[in-house]
């Protein structure tokens, strides 16, 4: 029995509705941009495994590191001991984050980052005796899938269920250049009848919400406001991190600085799962006192994992080499190349692009899970391209080490997927 059948005997995949997708394609190798399937075919991993591998697949400085690692200290509790991994990256970190970041908080992957950002946020207001029970958030915004962060997420179609059970969240457009009063004057009638503890937002891409884009402009000005209320600024980075909109962060095309960041995916280059929200120095001060019940009491398991911190450092310094940083700017160039060829491609209502993650929406109603989309999905499987469409929507997300060769590919298929609408 080949691995794919195997699956479908005990395994419940997330995001899936087994009943009209039962079937799952067998990885057994991955090298670079290279998916290597269980029938000896191979895709061009062009979404970075969801952001994670971006700097290629079983990158060997990561994993020679890891490895090396592993012989020396695996795991240890990171609550009254800590170890050099974490103190490392710490410091690496806070190097390249926004000037006001701070401290470094540990947990599991991406939802989790968001819930201790909003944990964070909640808690500085209560242990200064002020009660704010009310969070702001972006309309088609995604958090990822625990309680507090599908709170704030605002793509109902995951949410159906759990509504009920929500922490009650104001949502506001993003900015698009002309409704900047418009957000603003919602903003205050919001804050004037609630108590607003935060704001939480995707700075300038919005991943889930089929990579929609916003002006770092109208950004800022919201983020303005919320600094003169007091609204503590949780920005998840989740999936803008480390390199993609051409800077380090999307934060660092702001003016103005988000109190709290949220850090997961391609923090550990996609070796192993782990997040981290990092807060300024004042949001840690608000939990400093004699009173024991005034820290914050969220931890995990594996926090600070020495594995998953020696992946994340090693990341790090690839971000920042020279050969990376070039490979950055010359698929932002090779982007703008593809953009300028298709835009005009009468299947095309709308392409965009911020750093290397380029969007195009097709000009054909399509559902987000429906049968043209799974037909796209398995056009591009069958050229030996991994891209999933959201909806109507192609993206490409690519590891930075994807080659000139490999991109035109990406390119050519989508340019043929076209051609079969
Ligand atoms: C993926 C994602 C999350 C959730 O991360 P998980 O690791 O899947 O829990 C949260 N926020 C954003 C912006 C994301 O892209």
């Amino acid at each position: 029995m080949t691995l794919k059948e195997r699956d479908k005997k005990h395994l419940w995949h997330p995001l899936t509705q087994h009943q009209l997708h039962p079937e799952s394609i067998a990885i057994v190798k991955a090298e670079g941009c290279t998916l290597y399937d269980e029938d000896g075919n191979t895709y061009i991993d062009a979404i970075a495994s969801w952001y994670t591998c971006m700097y290629g697949h079983c990158n060997p400085y990561i994993t020679n590191k890891v490895a090396e690692q592993m012989q020396t200290l695996d795991q240890v509790v990171f609550s009254s001991l800590t170890h050099e991994p974490a103190v490392k990256l710490s410091e690496a970190l806070i190097d390249i984050l926004p000037d006001n970041q701070e401290k470094i908080f540990f947990s599991d992957n991406g939802s989790t980052s968001v819930e201790v950002g909003i944990k964070m946020a909640l808690q500085y207001h209560f242990n200064r005796n002020e009660k704010r029970n009310v969070l702001i958030a972006f309309e088609d915004g995604f958090h990822g899938d625990t309680f507090g962060a599908m709170s704030v997420s605002g793509l109902s179609m995951y949410n159906g269920p759990f509504e009920d059970f929500f922490i009650e969240v104001k949502r506001i457009p993003t900015p698009d250049g002309t409704n900047n009063n418009d957000i603003l004057n919602q903003l205050k009638t919001i804050s004037e009848n609630n108590k607003v503890a935060a704001f939480v937002y995707e700075p300038l891409v919005q991943g889930a919400a089929a990579m929609k884009m916003h002006d770092a402009e109208g950004l800022d000005i919201i983020l303005e406001f919320c600094k003169s209320q007091n609204i503590i600024t949780v920005a998840d980075e989740v999936m803008t991190g480390f390199g993609k909109t051409g800077k380090h962060f999307a934060s660092l095309h702001l003016n103005n600085q988000s109190d709290i960041i949220c850090l997961s995916k391609a923090l550990t280059a996609g070796l192993l799962p782990m997040a981290i929200t990092s807060c300024s120095q004042e949001i840690y001060n608000a939990f400093l006192s004699d009173d024991i019940t005034k820290g914050f009491f969220h931890g995990h398991t594996y926090s600070a994992n020495p594995l998953a911190c020696t992946a994340a450092l090693a990341g790090i310094e690839l971000l920042q080499s020279e050969d990376i940083q070039q490979n950055i700017k010359r698929i932002i160039a090779s982007h703008q190349a593809f953009g300028g060829r298709i835009k005009n491609h009468p299947k095309v209502a709308k392409i965009r692009q911020t750093g290397i993650i380029f969007a195009l929406d097709l000009d054909v109603q399509m559902e987000r899970y429906g049968n043209l989309r799974d037909q796209l999905f398995k056009f591009f499987m069958d050229n030996g391209i991994f891209l999933r469409p959201l909806g109507n929507t192609i993206y490409i997300l690519a590891p930075y080490v994807i080659t000139d060769a490999e991109l035109e590919k990406v390119y050519k298929t989508i340019e043929a997927a076209l051609v079969t609408l």
